[in-house]
């Protein structure tokens, strides 16, 4: 198995750690607001990864961690009237929901900054004996020239590290490229006791903390974005590596970015989308087979058609999925017959595509056109007589396949009216008993599966977008 390594610069062979163990840890959100339809690449690629390394059979242990504490959320906060850590929860939660929509299995460990605190001021006291960080007034700095593979990650050498870190010269740093670890409060912000001031932590050294703790001090694959090669993970890998004294990750893996119709997405563009907002228009499902209809190492280009062909494509899958389910509900052939057995090698050919597309380097595209194949090739197989083995053996391989990619091969079932009146019921309840947030929950429910509804003088009515 082959993965591309930003490290080397070079795919290379996957060796973990550990004999059987994947120990894999993706940066997660600053949870401060709905998360993008770019934020959506790296939970829906990076799933797919963890999914094939279980199908292999590791036994992966993945951690992805929430920041619910930074300067975007105090602001948010602020803005609102509320706490720092009810914006954290709040947007904690509309992520999830999101990620479950997309089909992203929950990791192992989501662990949140605010919970880490002490383990982040132990490893930053660790950097501070080493010689490694130091503090003035309340602020403590790593000290980039301390370690001398500072740049070996994003290939950056000492004069481009330079001229980037001059534009904001700070005096108390003892060179441009420190970075903060620790920073004393302002006002009107949470804190924390420490050492050094009442503050919080830097963002970076939040990473090198919680990989630490929930997977170890040497670790298989770190992933991320490709904006986080330079600082964040440059920056993870100084302040684990000092701390360590052992190499931190071994694979470090990046999407590259999606763009809307070859546009960086911006607010100020006018095209920025939330997750939320295109599951409402095309489904969740949809959204995952188009992600992973690219490369993941590949910039994506997001648009309307693009959307609408994923769409189809996963239609074709589920329908024909739908007509093999058919075929074993309907056939009066029980046993497998020679003919048959003998054409099981294509089959088994075409899952091993899949497979050798996986393995050099997770190329999802070329996944996607091996389980078309084998739908083509199903679509072909059950026009005539097919017996109930045969059936269900071709059933097994596509379904597995697609589950290695997360994609639903059943059709999400269309809702009923009379399922819908109920579900209004309950809501009309819900506001009786004052339990807004289940009366929310029903109407954002019904809201992703199309339903709208509006409350008029003769009371509540739907209608399907
Ligand atoms: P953030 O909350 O901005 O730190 O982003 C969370 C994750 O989404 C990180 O892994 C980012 O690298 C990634 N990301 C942000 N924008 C995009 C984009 N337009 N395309 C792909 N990935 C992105
Ligand atoms: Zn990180």
């Amino acid at each position: 198995m082959k993965v591309y390594n930003t490290l080397s610069g070079k795919k290379e062979e996957f060796i973990p750690v550990e004999e059987n163990k994947v120990k894999m840890y993706v940066c997660g959100p600053t949870v401060y607001n709905f998360i993008h339809i770019g934020n959506a690449r790296p939970y829906i690629v990076f799933d797919a990864v963890r999914r094939y390394f279980e199908y292999k059979g590791y036994d992966v242990n993945y951690v992805q961690n929430f920041t619910d504490v930074d300067d975007k959320i105090i602001k948010k906060a602020n803005e609102e009237g509320i706490t720092a850590a009810e914006v954290a929860e709040r947007y904690i939660n509309e992520t999830l929901k999101d990620a479950d929509g997309l089909n992203v299995k929950r990791a192992t460990t989501h662990p949140r900054v605010t919970n880490e605190i002490d383990g982040i001021i132990e490893m930053i006291q660790t950097l501070i004996d080493k010689e490694a960080a130091y503090e003035v007034n309340g602020t403590v700095y790593y000290n980039t020239q301390n370690f001398d593979e500072y740049g070996k990650l994003s290939k950056k050498n000492q004069e481009d590290l330079e001229a980037g870190a001059r534009i904001a010269v700070n005096e108390d740093k003892r060179h441009p490229m420190d970075f903060v670890l620790w920073k004393p409060k302002k006002e009107g912000e949470p804190a924390w006791s420490s050492p050094w001031s009442d503050g919080r932590p830097g963002w970076h050294i939040e990473c090198s903390v919680m990989a630490k703790r929930y997977l170890g001090e040497e670790i298989d694959i770190h992933a991320g974005g490709e904006d986080l090669v330079f600082p964040h993970h440059e920056n993870e890998i100084a302040q684990s590596e000092a701390a360590n004294g052992k190499a931190f990750a071994k694979y470090w893996m990046h999407n590259r970015f999606l763009n809307i119709e070859n546009k960086k997405m911006s607010k100020s563009e006018g095209n920025f989308y939330t997750a939320r907002q295109v599951a409402e228009e095309f489904g969740y499902d949809a959204i995952r087979m188009f992600m992973l209809s690219a490369h993941y190492r590949s910039p994506i280009n997001f648009s309307r058609e693009l959307m609408e062909s994923a769409s189809n494509s996963l239609d074709r899958i589920q329908t024909g999925v739908f007509n093999i389910k058919h075929v074993i509900e309907h056939t009066e052939i029980e046993k497998m017959t020679e003919n048959e057995e003998l054409r099981k090698a294509t089959v088994e050919g075409l899952v091993k595509k899949f497979e050798e597309a996986m393995d050099d380097d997770f190329n999802t595209a070329d996944a996607i056109a091996a389980i078309f194949e084998l739908i083509r090739f199903s679509n072909t197989e059950i026009t005539g007589d097919v017996s109930k083995t045969y059936a269900e053996f071709l059933l097994d391989r596509i379904t597995t396949l697609s589950d290695v990619l997360g994609l639903k091969v059943e059709k999400e079932e269309e809702l009923l009216d009379e399922d819908i009146e109920k579900l209004i019921e309950e809501r009309q309840q819900a506001r009786k008993d004052r339990n807004f947030a289940r009366a929310d929950e029903i109407r954002d429910e019904l809201k992703a599966k199309g339903i709208l509804l509006e409350d008029t003088r003769e009371g509540v009515r739907f209608k399907r977008i």
